[in-house]
């Protein structure tokens, strides 16, 4: 299962301080990053409360819903619409109750080995009430608790478990923040009025008033509690991989993220595809919202004007009665509709992220053409999608992703663009400002950090984690 998720956890000194809804606010930042369900687990000094549901932040919890979620320590959790098990059981923070007391677990991330890790745990008689490798991770790390102290417990479970992980545990009244070895999701640290909080994206951070101090280290666990933060470095590794999609696409532009921030890098990324690809047109113009910074970029650099040609409608919810044959045309237009004197007899650069399945693009380009668009130049702020992530985004499967069987004029093509351009590697390399060993590529490239078990991937360079002592 590929979840893509927001994190958080908040640690507050005052003991009577109320956390939820802190973290209610934090979430509802990271909101982007997962909106398929939402929980929050709080500790009291005694007991850990949860609450959790299917849906939106503002679905999920109301007035009252917080003020039973009483203490001062708390984790909280949103979850991406995957392609796999969409349930309640597979929403987070999960919580486990063990002889010493209880732990809530909130992941971003994506286990690789996390099926063979079930198969050990079932074959001796460990029960599961989840389909999420978030379970898996909570038998592990209590089984090694039962054994040893909490550093060597937590890595312990880093020694069993392979892929990406940004964790945020709450454990008692601590909270921890964990990171993989190759830090691939994000997870940063920040300081509140009265406290630490660990999260996703900075921007949580900002929400709260607060100050963003700096990321979570690959391999490093963060520990909150009672107003301090301890660090323990527990594996390190060749350098990071950092998810190159999160520059990209996934990150909101105002989170600053490894020491950028991500509207800087999409500026540069549509800086570059000015450079790389250059287009004879009077206008340039993103698909809100995704393309709207990589737009900027292109037109700073080409000194072709900028002007918005679509409107997005932002108060569409999950909760949208899908039209009939005969409304289905209506309910595209309700989504997205054009601004028809902006593109009638305009040649126009239309900007974007990513080409997945190539269905928004062509529907797009159909819409500005039958807008009175006389040219479309379609320009793309990343390399074409070959490959399927296995590590943490929900992508698509290889049979559904566009370029992983048709080239660049194949693609042109099917949605209907007077020219396409996607951005080199190079440049998107160069733009965000990482070395390219450092970047987790998977999706672009089809060579992966670590070996994807049960697929025949290439590996980039086996980094060997070490486990410190
Ligand atoms: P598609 O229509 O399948 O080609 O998807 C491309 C569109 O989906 C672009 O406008 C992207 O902004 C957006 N997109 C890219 N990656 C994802 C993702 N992992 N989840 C949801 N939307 C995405």
């Amino acid at each position: 299962m590929h979840d893509a998720c927001g994190v958080v956890g908040i640690s507050l000194s005052d003991t009577t301080a109320n956390v939820s809804k802190q973290i209610y606010y934090a979430l509802y930042a990271l909101q982007h990053r997962g909106q398929e369900s939402a929980g929050i687990a709080v500790h009291d000094g005694k007991v850990i409360r949860t609450h959790r549901g299917m849906g939106l932040v503002s679905e999920v919890f109301d007035e009252a819903q917080l003020g039973l979620l009483r203490g001062n320590v708390g984790i909280g959790h949103v979850r991406y619409a995957t392609t796999g098990a969409s349930c309640i059981e597979n929403s987070q923070p999960l919580m486990a109750k063990y002889k010493d007391g209880a732990v809530a677990v909130a992941h971003n991330g994506n286990l690789i080995n996390s099926r063979e890790l079930r198969e050990e745990l079932q074959a001796a008689g460990d029960i599961f009430y989840s389909t999420s490798d978030t379970e898996v991770m909570a038998h592990i790390f209590v089984k090694e608790l039962m054994r040893h102290d909490l550093v060597e417990a937590v890595r312990g479970m880093m020694r069993a478990i392979r892929g990406s992980y940004s964790l945020v545990m709450l454990l008692g009244d601590m909270v921890l923040g964990i990171r993989d070895p190759l830090g691939i999701k994000p997870l940063c640290i920040g300081q509140v009025e009265s406290g630490y909080m660990v999260a996703s994206e900075s921007i949580a951070m900002d929400t709260l008033n607060g100050r963003l101090i700096r990321d979570v280290r690959p391999g490093e666990m963060v520990v909150i509690r009672g107003g301090e933060m301890t660090s323990y470095q527990l594996a390190r590794c060749q350098g990071p991989n950092y998810c190159v999609f999160e520059y990209i696409y996934f990150a909101r532009p105002d989170s600053i993220m490894d020491g950028r921030l991500i509207y800087d890098v999409r500026v540069n990324i549509g800086g570059m595809l000015a450079e790389e690809h250059p287009a004879d047109a009077d206008t340039v113009t993103p698909i809100p919202d995704s393309g709207i910074t990589l737009a900027v970029g292109y037109h700073q650099r080409s000194g072709i004007r900028y002007k918005e040609c679509l409107m997005k409608n932002r108060y569409i919810g999950r909760t949208f009665i899908m039209p009939d044959q005969s409304m289905r045309e209506a309910a595209v237009r309700l989504k997205m509709n054009t601004i028809r004197p902006n593109i009638e007899g305009h040649e126009l650069v239309l900007v974007d992220d990513s080409i997945v399945r190539g269905t928004t693009s062509r529907r797009i380009v159909d819409m500005v053409r039958n807008a009175g668009a006389k040219k479309v130049h379609v320009r793309i702020g990343s390399p074409p999608i070959v490959a399927p992530c296995y590590l943490g985004i929900d992508m698509a499967s290889r049979e559904e992703l566009i370029a992983a069987y048709k080239t660049v004029p194949g693609v042109e093509a099917v949605i209907n663009a007077d020219s396409l351009g996607y951005v080199s590697h190079d440049g998107l390399v160069k733009a965000i400002g990482i070395p390219r060993e450092h970047l987790c590529m998977g999706c672009l490239t089809g060579i992966y950090p670590l070996e994807i078990p049960g697929e025949k991937c290439q590996v980039a360079q086996t980094k060997i984690t070490e486990y410190i002592e």
